[in-house]
């Protein structure tokens, strides 16, 4: 086979491969508990992080040995393979970022090299920049003016001044306002809201443009934005930690193999599969009445707000019953921590008000349509069994003032 009958094979592979790329998360996506906890979550706790590394070999099933070497290509192929590779790369919500001025068998060789690193790959989006920070040794550093930067101030990134306070919690103006921690217990619904001018965390995904359709960002910037925020993030976990005189080590193998039995203990607990029936259950009843039949073919559904409110109430609630569930037997499990036990009972708080929720909005769908009744009903002992069990495992949930939401309907 000549070289080009062999690239546009390698070229039909990729496409194929593209077409494969699951779709890129936000947490409006989350149609599991885990996915929900993991958009929720990913960057504070890592976990499970080492289920999900991967090869970009084992996530596109193309081997690294497919592509070519750059001097068996003539410079056309080579900028039709990178074309091609970022293209499938983008598919999967990766993007490359090599300096513009490299040339293109650099540009090509790094691209290909980086088909058998192991990566931990989330489907929220990622900038790669191929760049570890240590500019001297870096095969970019010519093309790069960062680099170039760096390197006449005589500064290595890695010794740049760490941020001060001041940078890493700036203050909005809205501050003074800011009810702390409110976000922690909410129902993360920031639509219907009443808080918004109160939180911190609508006021930080409002600069990003996340609460506006109209400047919502596109996948690349959502990317962007995603990787700047955790980076934030654990700038902010490592000033906090040195404030206290924290070591923040790399957890020892002993531990992370005691957290992830933990994370399976908790998943096995009956609550937990109560939770998890209810979540499955309620998906596959939208996927079969729902969608499927009654607001597709029944026009009064769509007109009946009634109705619409009930299945918006639902759907919200669903994916996040189990979720904060799994939050709060999880953190139940460190019960000496009474941070993690506090926390624990403010995640079933905030279920128990789903709870109340979804079983009025079941309460609805029968009173307004019949035909769902015993549906609705059996929804409804499933809600009551796991409010029970709720209840009966973190007995000191219902009196848990969540800051702000409770604190203010306490004062009304
Ligand atoms: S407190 Fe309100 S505004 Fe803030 S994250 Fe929760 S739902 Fe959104």
């Amino acid at each position: 086979m000549n070289m080009q009958t062999y690239i546009n094979q390698l070229i039909k592979d990729m496409r194929e491969a593209a077409k494969q790329a699951p779709a890129q998360k936000t947490l409006d996506d989350a149609k599991t508990p885990e996915e929900f906890e993991e958009i929720m979550e990913f960057g504070h706790t890592g976990r499970n992080m080492e289920e999900k590394t991967k090869t970009l070999a084992q996530l596109f099933g193309i081997p690294s040995s497919h592509l070519p070497p750059a001097e068996k290509l003539t410079q056309s192929q080579i900028k039709t393979l990178i074309d091609e590779i970022e293209k499938l790369w983008t598919a999967y919500h990766l993007f490359p970022e090599v300096p513009e001025k490299a040339p293109d068998e650099l540009h090509y060789n790094a691209l290909k090299k980086e088909w058998d690193e192991e990566m931990v790959y989330v489907p929220f989006g990622w900038h790669m920049d191929f760049c570890d920070g240590n500019c001297e040794e870096c095969q970019f550093l010519e093309y790069c003016d960062t680099g170039q930067e760096v390197l006449s101030e005589n500064i290595a990134p890695n010794e740049k001044e760490p941020p001060t306070a001041e940078e890493l919690f700036p203050r909005h103006p809205n501050e003074d306002n800011f009810i702390p921690g409110i976000y922690n217990y909410c129902n993360r619904w920031c639509e219907r809201c009443r808080f918004t001018d109160k939180c911190r965390l609508y006021a930080d995904e409002e600069a990003m443009g996340l609460h506006d359709e109209e400047q919502k960002p596109g996948k690349e910037d959502l990317a962007e934005q995603l990787k700047n925020s955790f980076n934030k993030t654990f700038q902010m976990i490592e000033f906090i930690a040195k404030d206290m005189g924290v070591d923040l080590e790399e957890p020892g193998e002993d531990i992370l193999k005691e957290e992830k039995k933990k994370d399976s203990r908790a998943k096995e607990e009956p609550l937990m599969s109560k939770a998890n029936s209810y979540t499955k259950n309620v998906s596959i009843w939208f996927t079969e009445n729902v969608d499927k039949t009654c607001l597709s073919e029944k026009d009064d559904c769509l007109k009946n707000p009634e109705i619409i409110e009930a299945f918006e109430v639902i759907n919200w609630y669903h994916v996040m019953i189990s979720a904060k569930i799994f939050r709060a037997v999880r953190g139940s499990m460190n019960s000496e921590d009474e941070h993690r036990m506090y926390d624990a009972n403010g995640s079933a708080k905030m279920v128990l008000e789903g709870l109340k929720e979804s079983g009025k909005a079941w309460e609805s769908i029968i009173r307004n349509l019949p035909e769902f009744g015993n549906d609705g009903l059996d929804f409804i002992n499933q809600l009551t069994d796991i409010e029970h069990s709720v209840l009966k495992k973190f007995p000191e949930a219902p009196d848990f003032i969540r800051p702000g939401i409770d604190e203010l309907k306490t004062d009304e």
